[in-house]
């Protein structure tokens, strides 16, 4: 398969799931878990990684999948109501009734990555505390071609594109990126906007605390001289205001020494802000290795900008400190 066919597939894969996920967000309960790293996961990850993985194995050749969930959850016996829905939504977007398949396509996102070969990887929602906020999400897929992402696509069921509520972000490794609303229509390239002079410039960062260190951010901020507040937002919804022109800079610092970031919560957004020309890197500077497994091994935090301010961040946030 092409990597123009691939992409297509993986637009529409990632739509059917973002607006599942719309769905679920607006008519049912969300009623999340807790998974064993203490993160929420509910009903709508499950339909949304079952959806994108049906949808691309029925496709892609047989390319692998590393997913963050998997479906041990819906397989014992407290999990019956709960994987009743997630088959009840994923029946109403593929067809497919038969929770063993749906559970088998949900599961086969454990693929471990790695260096050679290629496979997706997969965020069904990535920012699942702002779904549950009813705030912004993303689901999130890309291509990964011998550790370099190819293709990346990002569903954003609350972020508007135009007037229309819901935008589909992608791009292709050299080709550009696009985005068109989440219900269709004309897709447009994307860019990302402002100059060198960070006064100008408006910063984007996680809601949650956790996640990023407000702190430090604002060390850097003040240091650069940025004079316009962070602009909060959920998911890799913060890689798409990048790209195009929302904010010129996305700055997530760590809160804590051990954690290590996934790769399925930056590989598509980094191709995207990339092909809309911009860069990423760690807050190192180091490009970002998706050569490592399910994790940037290497790499310790992100920064994205609009290309023309990476520098200047790169050195303020080193003269700002660590927490
Ligand atoms: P955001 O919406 O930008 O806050 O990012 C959501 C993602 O943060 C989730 O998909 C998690 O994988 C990830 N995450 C969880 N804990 C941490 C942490 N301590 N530092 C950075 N990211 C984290
Ligand atoms: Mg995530």
């Amino acid at each position: 398969m092409t990597l123009d066919a691939l992409l297509e597939t993986a637009v529409t894969a990632v739509a059917d799931a973002a607006r599942a996920c719309r769905r679920i967000q607006a008519d049912l309960g969300l009623d999340p878990l807790t998974k064993g790293d203490r993160s929420p996961v509910t009903v709508a990850d499950f339909a949304a990684q079952a959806i994108v993985s049906m949808r691309l194995a029925a496709a892609d050749g047989g390319i692998p999948l590393v997913g963050e969930e998997d479906a041990a959850a819906l397989r014992t016996p407290e999990g019956a109501e709960r994987r009743a829905r997630v088959c009840a939504v994923v029946e109403g977007v593929t067809g497919v009734d038969d929770p063993e398949v749906i559970l088998a396509a949900i599961d086969r996102g454990v693929y471990p990555g790695g260096p050679t070969g290629r496979h997706w990887t997969l965020d069904p929602i990535d920012g699942t505390k702002g779904f549950l906020r009813g705030d912004q999400y993303a689901v999130a897929l890309a291509l990964i071609e011998d550790g370099a992402v190819r293709l990346g696509v990002l569903g954003c069921p609350n972020l508007s594109h135009g007037g229309a509520k819901g935008s589909v972000f992608w791009a292709a490794r050299g080709g550009g990126a696009f985005a068109r609303a989440l219900d269709g229509g004309e897709a447009s390239p994307i860019a990302v906007t402002g100059g060198a002079d960070p006064a100008e410039a408006r910063f984007c960062e996680s809601v949650e605390a956790a996640h990023s260190a407000h702190g430090w951010s604002a060390r850097v901020a003040a240091a650069l001289g940025v004079t316009r507040p962070p602009y909060r937002i959920d998911s890799q919804c913060k890689y798409a205001a990048v790209a195009r022109g929302d904010a010129q800079i996305y700055l997530r610092l760590p809160t804590r020494k051990d954690y290590v970031e996934k790769i399925w919560d930056h590989a598509a957004g980094a191709i995207v802000v990339e092909e809309a020309g911009g860069r990423v890197t760690d807050i190192s500077g180091r490009p970002l290795d998706f050569s490592r497994g399910r994790r940037l091994e290497d790499n310790r935090g992100i920064v994205a900008t609009n290309g023309r301010l990476h520098d200047a961040v790169l050195a303020a946030i080193e003269g700002a400190g660590d927490q």
